[in-house]
């Protein structure tokens, strides 16, 4: 029987164009209300595994060719973003994307676009939920968010992404050309969503942020999963301490 909320992936294959094999049967799981970390060097492919689930793959011109990813026991067929949203999945994008000319208000109000229930109390709530969560974004609601610094502007990117009311939340690289003290506090607010419910698959360069903040982790290497377990155990292996931890 399938865990409720829980994200499965098996054997799954994504490819880009007509030979790009990008992911080559990844298995990975997502326990509900769990935190997974995945690692591993650029080109590994998880942006790939994170827009396969988000169903923008066809943005990319990629596409599942093997293998399945069932959240919650819905199938995702990885070019269907609202039906990933309506699953319950939203992505935070690599490099953060907000719509530098809109206001925060306004970007916050577009990530609740696919929702179903669109001007009701749902929404008040998430976005309740969100200033709770940045109170400078309640502050600075009128402003455009092109005039944030980046590490606002990532907190504006999570809380859109919250907006959606994810179950799942699909992080790429939140602290990507953040100062220390950001990231610190990036990862106090993932810790903090994910005791109100909410899962996280984070992709990070930061290992070591990754690992403290994952029950558990996973390691890609050229479309295929490495090494998994636990993340205080696989913070302990050679390989990831030597590799991405830095240590010698
Ligand atoms: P990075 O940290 O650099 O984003 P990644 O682990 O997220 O790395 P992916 O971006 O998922 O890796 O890329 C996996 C593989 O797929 C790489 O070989 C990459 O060159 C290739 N790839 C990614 N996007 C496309 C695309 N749109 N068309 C063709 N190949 C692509």
């Amino acid at each position: 029987p399938e865990q409720p909320g829980a994200l499965r992936i098996e054997r799954l294959e994504v490819t880009y164009g007509r030979a790009v094999r990008a992911l080559r049967g990844v298995g990975l799981t997502v326990a509900a209300g769990s935190v997974v970390a995945l690692l591993g060097a650029n080109g590994a492919g998880k942006s790939t595994l994170l827009r396969a689930l988000s169903g923008t793959l066809r943005l990319h011109h990629g596409a599942i060719t093997g293998g399945t990813a069932r959240y919650d026991g819905r199938a995702l067929n990885g070019t269907d973003p609202v039906a990933a949203l309506r699953a319950g999945i939203v992505q935070v994008p690599e490099g953060r994307r907000v719509f530098a000319g809109m206001t925060v208000a306004e970007n916050l109000r577009a990530g609740s676009l696919g929702r179903r229930d669109r001007g009701t109390a749902g929404i008040r709530a998430a976005r309740e939920r969100v200033h709770g969560l940045f109170p400078m974004l309640a502050e600075r609601s009128g402003q455009r968010a092109g005039l944030l610094s980046g590490g606002e502007q990532q907190m504006l990117a999570i809380g859109r992404a919250l907006m959606g009311a994810p179950r799942l939340l699909l992080l790429d690289e939140p602290s990507l050309g953040l100062a220390p003290m950001m990231v610190e506090r990036i990862a106090g607010v993932v810790r903090e969503i994910n005791a109100q419910g909410t899962s996280v698959l984070l992709v990070e360069q930061n290992a070591a942020m990754a690992l403290e903040l994952a029950d558990h982790a996973y390691v890609l290497d050229i479309g295929e999963v490495r090494l998994h377990g636990p993340a205080a155990e696989l913070a302990r292996t050679d390989e990831v301490s030597r590799l991405y931890l830095g240590d010698s």
